[in-house]
This record gives C-alpha cells, sequence and structure tokens, in this order.
C-alpha cells in the first residue's frame, strides 16, 4: 500500500486538483446516463465480427495497416451517401473514438501558447482534451435556452482569437442544433480573427431533424466534421471516430498521431460493422421517436425539455438537480448530473426502460410535492 497521492508526484500544474472523466458506470437495473444505444448488435453482425477478427488474428504478428485505408474508403462512402456531399478516402481521417479524434486536432492546431474555444455547457472532453494538450481553454457563451447567438459568439471569437473553435451541433448535453447559418457566421468570424480551425462535433448526427454539415466543406478548408460509431452505430464498445475535411487537414493530424494507432482488430471489427449500416442505423429511426415521446412525456409531466435533435432529452428545472438524480438512481434508473444547474439528462433507451425513467420521475414528482 501506497500513501502517494495524485498530488504528490511531479505532475503538470494544470493538472493538480483536478478530476479525470467520469460518467459513473453503475450497476443498476435502467443505464441512461451515456448516450449509448441500447439495443445489443444484432446476431449476423456478431458473426461477421468474428469472422473478420478470425481473419485479422492470422496477420497479428505484422503491424497494422497505418493508414486504414480500406476503412477510411468505406467511411468515405458512407459519408457520401447519407451526407449528400462527395467525400473520398483522403477526405477522411479515424481514430480511436472521436476523442482521439478531437486530441489529434488539438496536438496539431492547439497546444502550448494556443487556445481552444467552446460555447458551454457542451461536451466536457473538449475542455479536458485541451488540457490535456496543453492548450489553453475559453468558455464562450450560450443564451438561457441553450442556444448560441451568432452575434454573441462572433464577438468572443474576435476578442480572444483562438486557434481552434468547437461547435456540437447537436449539443451535448443539452440536445439542440446549431443552425448551418450559425457555423457559416462563425466560421467567417474565426477567419476574420486568426484564421482558426473550426471542428464541428457532429457525434449525434444520425439522430437529427435535420441534415448534416457535411455539405459546408465545399470551399472551407478549415472546417473539420467529427463522426462517431459510439452512438447512432451503435458500437461504443468499439472505440471508432474519424473526420471529414480537406485533405491538408487529413495530412496534417498524421503528424502527430500514433504509428499504427488503429489496431487490426478495430480496423476489421469497424470494416464489418459498416457492412451492416442499415441494419445499425436501422435502430435510429426508433430511438428518434422514442425520443420524441420522452419529451412529450416529460412535458405532459409538467418539466422544461429543450428540443432534441439527439438520443438525449434535457429536462428541468429543479432546485437540485443531484438531489433529484439520487431520488430518481434509488427507483433504479440511472440518469446524468452533468452539473448543468437545474437540469439533468437522460438518454432515449428501449421503451421498457424509457417507461421505467417516467415512472421514476412521476414518482419523485409526486415525492418532491408532498
Ligand atoms: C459521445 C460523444 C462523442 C463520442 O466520443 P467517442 O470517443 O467517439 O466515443 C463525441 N462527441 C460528443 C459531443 C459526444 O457526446
Amino acid at each position: 500500500m501506497s500513501d502517494v497521492r495524485i498530488d504528490d508526484l511531479p505532475i503538470r500544474d494544470e493538472l493538480r486538483g483536478k478530476s479525470p472523466y467520469g460518467a459513473p458506470q453503475l450497476d443498476v437495473p435502467v443505464r441512461l446516463n451515456t448516450n449509448e444505444n441500447p439495443y445489443p448488435l444484432p446476431e449476423p453482425l456478431v458473426e461477421r465480427i468474428a469472422e473478420r477478427v478470425r481473419e485479422a488474428a492470422r496477420d497479428l504478428n505484422r503491424y497494422p495497416d497505418r493508414d486504414a485505408v480500406r476503412l477510411r474508403t468505406e467511411l468515405a462512402k458512407y459519408l457520401s451517401d447519407t451526407g449528400g456531399f462527395p467525400l473520398a478516402l483522403e477526405n477522411v481521417w479515424a481514430a480511436n473514438g472521436s476523442n482521439e479524434v478531437i486530441q489529434q486536432l488539438l496536438q496539431t492546431f492547439g497546444g502550448p501558447g494556443r487556445s481552444a474555444i467552446g460555447f458551454e455547457p457542451s461536451y466536457s472532453m473538449h475542455a479536458l482534451i485541451a488540457r490535456g494538450t496543453g492548450t489553453g481553454w475559453i468558455s464562450g457563451p450560450r443564451e438561457e435556452d441553450f442556444t448560441i447567438d451568432p452575434a454573441a459568439a462572433a464577438r468572443a471569437i474576435a476578442e480572444h482569437k483562438p486557434d481552434v473553435v468547437f461547435l456540437t451541433t447537436p449539443n451535448n448535453p443539452t440536445g439542440n442544433a446549431v443552425p448551418a447559418g450559425t457555423v457559416r457566421a462563425l466560421y467567417d468570424a474565426a477567419q476574420a480573427a486568426k484564421p482558426s480551425m473550426v471542428v464541428v462535433d457532429e457525434a449525434y448526427v444520425e439522430f437529427s431533424h435535420g441534415d448534416s454539415l457535411l455539405p459546408l466543406l465545399e470551399g472551407r478548408p478549415h472546417l473539420v466534421i467529427s463522426r462517431t460509431m459510439s452512438k447512432a452505430f451503435g458500437a461504443a464498445g468499439l472505440r471508432l471516430g474519424y473526420l471529414a475535411a480537406d485533405p491538408a487537414v487529413v495530412d496534417a493530424v498524421q503528424l502527430v498521431r500514433l504509428p499504427y494507432h488503429l489496431s487490426a482488430i478495430t480496423q476489421a471489427t469497424a470494416l464489418a460493422a459498416l457492412e451492416h449500416t442499415d441494419t445499425l442505423l436501422g435502430y435510429v429511426e426508433q430511438l428518434k421517436s422514442e425520443r420524441d415521446r420522452l419529451v412529450a412525456e416529460l412535458r405532459a409531466i409538467g418539466y422544461d425539455v429543450v428540443e432534441s435533435d439527439a438520443n438525449f432529452v434535457q429536462f428541468g428545472r429543479f432546485a437540485d438537480a443531484h438531489g433529484v438524480w439520487r431520488k430518481i438512481l434509488d427507483r433504479g434508473v440511472l440518469v446524468r448530473d452533468n452539473g448543468v444547474p437545474g437540469w439533468l439528462r437522460v438518454s432515449a433507451g428501449t421503451p421498457e426502460e424509457n417507461d421505467a425513467f417516467l415512472d421514476a420521475v412521476r414518482e419523485v414528482k409526486k415525492e418532491l410535492e408532498a
């Protein structure tokens, strides 16, 4: 046993006293806290993954394809088929989750002496990865209703001249989408200020009522769109994220990526999953209608709900959000307290899980009003 604590180690000053990312992984009957797809992979896909992995296993004495050419080609095809904009291998880069994609972007375009801005509340990992890469972090403004006011955001960009601008659409944890017009305006503001890179995190775009922003890549070489297989594809355990951008951006991130960062097993598994895109995305429609049902029922119960384009819903308002989180957990349902004062977030689960959640919040509401 050791009495040495983290802060006794000669760690970097900016890491002192900080906590790691930590959505609780509690073992409760209904887990609706990390925006995963609630459906296990279909059996034919599980078989196909096993087949592909078996093939890959024979070559594990060798390093994997460093440039993941087959996988990036298939991802480009998926984006072209669904995004309304033609993309090819040289526009696409893949890594171990979009978190690694974002880390590589900050290693390339951020770093010591540089800064990044995000409009908060938003995805907390953007700020955490900025810190991990020595990039300064600027918390940009969001309105009371969680939308981004383009004028206020443009002023923040002009004032701070960040090297990287993050826009998350649909936004996590609030669920609302950023209109294309706002993205265009903030891209222009970022070019006038620096010019800086604009990273649009589209982790939830498959659940959106609107379209992907991929067509905005045309004529915007400093725009990057990041995607993931963790949410709509139902493959959070796979760890596969990717980006679409100008080919120069793809070349640039290769300056910082670790050689052979994407294992042969990961590449084989992701290729198998992409063969089953239709089945995997089949669940998306069902989750969208469950998401809409959660919005409607939470409103009927009497809660405030943010309009959602994602597979989760932000609801409130609570005098003591953490206390309510606890009471819902006591009823066997785990939701997310993101630390946004007054609000909680619930992921759309199976219809049965959502019913259990709705029963729990109805009970909690009664108890609070008693
Ligand atoms: C979940 C999520 C991701 C996904 O990260 P992965 O590393 O791909 O699992 C990225 N961005 C946002 C906004 C998310 O909520």
